[in-house]
């Protein structure tokens, strides 16, 4: 008896603590400092005409290069995109029109759609405290568009979005997901009803699609649900406290969107168990064990090419699933020490982050105060595993997208995108098919669901004017990029 109340008394106490400690958590991304104006200098225009002469276009629908051609640019929008010549003799003189507002000679070089990353976060302190370094970053890296899951909370996504949209800020054009009950008052999301009061709510302020998480059935189905009908996107990160009850084919089945990085595909395919087989000691909490036991998948499933494996990308492809693999911000996983000393990190990663991904049990993502080669020989075998299904996925028609995540685990803002690219081509993508997925798969991902065409992602006279200009062919090197 005496027993009991005791035991009882220490569950209260447990219970208590766990919600101090999540009061006391200040998300970073709250005290994120907003992107300055738009300086004299940053960037030129907008210009009434301008146009991009005598470049090399790979327009992102998987077309060989055309060229070379001027891309006559009016106002925001691509007007005309006509032939300048032809390839291996000089430009054809006096090519319309005489007197644009300003002229780039891109001759020699390549355009593309501006790059379309599906998975992003503008970090905060104490990593990044402000935004215009990943926005700087990300457009250095040719990202036009990204997809926050969530950049940030609610209200300031929605201001920095419409700062971008208008031009006042450097920053790619930002589409805003966030997560249930981001940015809303009335409590949890924690029953079907609360699920769709959410989203009715979210399509009114703002929020472009909901990032998710592997929630309980019914909420989920609820979400998702209220989300179709009102025009909203969904992603979801199916993290393996409820992937047991809520794997990729079941939330695709109840109409999800993206499946992002890796989690709920191999657990869709186990092949004698309906969970991964844990080691016993395993505490999901512990950061190390979490990303490094959840490679150890990779020989647990059916493999690839079996019946099982061919139909669950089947049913993907059916239902219309997006993979947006990230497959850049798990890398170091395989090779630690490559990612640690990247070249870029001297100049371009700030200090505070580069202190941010240094061994840590708190930071998330910094999870090397134990990694062995037995955890980089298991990650290695989960991506040869992981970039068959993806390439296999690609084969039937499935479509494949790139996002970077960056902001963790040694991946910084936008030089993370390029390895994404990288990564797909090691895949078995030809880089045509790694641009598709870059570009044109990506608008075609973010526009869907509020069921307008595509307005950039293609080089097309009447789309934007969203474009990257590569001065050699990142067909022959991504690293040009
Ligand atoms: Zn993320």
């Amino acid at each position: 008896m005496r027993k009991t109340s005791r035991i009882r008394l220490l569950a209260i106490l447990l219970a208590g603590a766990i919600s101090a400690g999540q009061a006391f958590a200040q998300a970073p991304e709250e005290r994120l400092v907003p992107a300055p104006k738009r300086a004299a200098g940053d960037g030129l225009g907008p210009f009434k005409t301008l146009v991009i002469r005598g470049a090399i276009v790979i327009d992102g629908t998987g077309a060989p290069p055309v060229g070379p051609v001027d891309i006559v640019v009016e106002g925001n929008r691509i007007a005309a995109i006509r032939s300048a010549g032809t390839p291996g003799l000089p430009l054809r003189p006096n090519r319309p029109p005489e007197k644009p507002d300003y002229e780039i000679d891109a001759t020699g070089m390549y355009v593309l759609p501006g790059f379309v990353d599906l998975h992003v976060h503008a970090g905060g302190p104490p990593k990044n405290p402000e935004a215009e370094y990943p926005y700087k970053l990300w457009l250095a890296n040719g990202v036009t568009t990204v997809r926050g899951v969530s950049l940030a909370g609610n209200e300031f996504t929605v201001r920095e979005k419409a700062r971008s949209a208008s031009n006042e800020i450097v920053a790619p054009r930002i589409w805003n997901y966030q997560r249930p009950g981001s940015g809303w008052d009335q409590g949890q999301v924690d029953t079907p009803e609360a699920a769709r009061a959410y989203v009715r709510w979210a399509a009114q302020n703002g929020v472009d699609g909901l990032k998710l998480g592997a929630g309980r059935p019914e909420i989920m189905a609820a979400l998702l649900d209220e989300a179709k009908k009102l025009g909203l996107g969904s992603t979801a990160h199916l993290g393996q406290t409820g992937v047991a009850q809520m794997n990729a084919i079941k939330a695709a089945r109840l109409g999800l969107g993206t499946v992002t990085h890796f989690y709920g595909h191999f657990e869709s395919l186990l092949k004698d168990h309906v969970v991964q087989t844990w080691p016993v000691d395993q505490i999901n909490d512990d950061e190390y064990m979490r990303f490094g036991q959840v490679s150890r998948l990779w020989n647990q499933i059916h493999p690839p090419g079996s019946p099982e494996w061919k139909a669950y990308l089947e049913e993907h492809k059916q239902l219309g699933t997006t993979f947006d693999p990230t497959m850049t911000i798990y890398s170091a996983g395989r090779d630690l020490m490559r990612m640690r000393n990247a070249e870029w990190h001297a100049t371009y990663t700030l200090p505070s982050l580069m202190d941010f991904y240094a061994p840590s049990r708190v930071n998330h993502g910094a999870y090397w105060y134990y990694w062995t080669t037995w955890d980089e020989v298991a990650w290695r075998n989960y991506y040869i595993r992981w970039m068959q299904l993806l390439n296999d996925y690609k084969k039937i028609g499935g479509r494949v997208t790139t996002g970077s995540d960056s902001g963790f685990i040694y991946q910084t803002y936008g030089f993370g995108y390029t390895i994404e690219l990288e990564m797909l081509q090691e895949a078995g993508f030809h880089p045509l098919e790694v641009f598709q997925s870059a570009t044109m798969n990506g608008a075609l991902t973010l526009h869907e669901p509020k069921g307008q065409p595509i307005e950039f992602g293609v080089v097309r006279a009447g789309l934007l004017a969203d474009m990257v200009i590569v001065d050699q062919n990142p067909l022959e090197n991504l690293k040009v990029l």
